[in-house]
């Protein structure tokens, strides 16, 4: 399960959801300095900032999902969301471009470089 080639948007989702996550950790790791008060204050500050990155960053997905194009996915049928010229679906990872210039060589290069092109 590599998530390095994912669509963009669930990659900026996962992020997120690995933001809130640090967050937490962070905010329990301050809990075991409680006898250093300055230190479970930064902890607890940094878990608190952490978490509202991810708040940020999930507001921004929801502006992107509503710029992003949707389109049924060619190879498996389900509908997905597009990201910028290129980007992949959220099923299958199919490689999908909205410019039909892209679709030729540009593709091909990248794709062979990271062994994407299976099925
Ligand atoms: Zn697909």
């Amino acid at each position: 399960m590599s998530l390095k080639y994912s669509n963009k948007i669930n990659k900026i989702r996962t992020f997120a959801l690995s933001l809130i996550f640090v967050g937490f950790i962070v905010m329990y790791i301050g809990i075991f300095f409680r006898t250093t008060m300055w230190l479970m204050t930064l902890f607890m500050l940094l878990g608190l900032l952490s978490i509202i990155a991810s708040t940020v960053v999930y507001f921004w997905i929801g502006m992107l999902s509503t710029k992003a194009i949707q389109v049924i996915c060619p190879t498996c049928g389900k509908p997905t969301k597009l990201l910028g010229r290129v980007d992949m679906c959220m099923h299958c990872r199919e490689p999908l471009t909205l410019d039909p210039s892209l679709e030729g060589k540009e593709f091909d290069e990248k794709y062979n470089q990271k062994r994407q092109k299976e099925s």
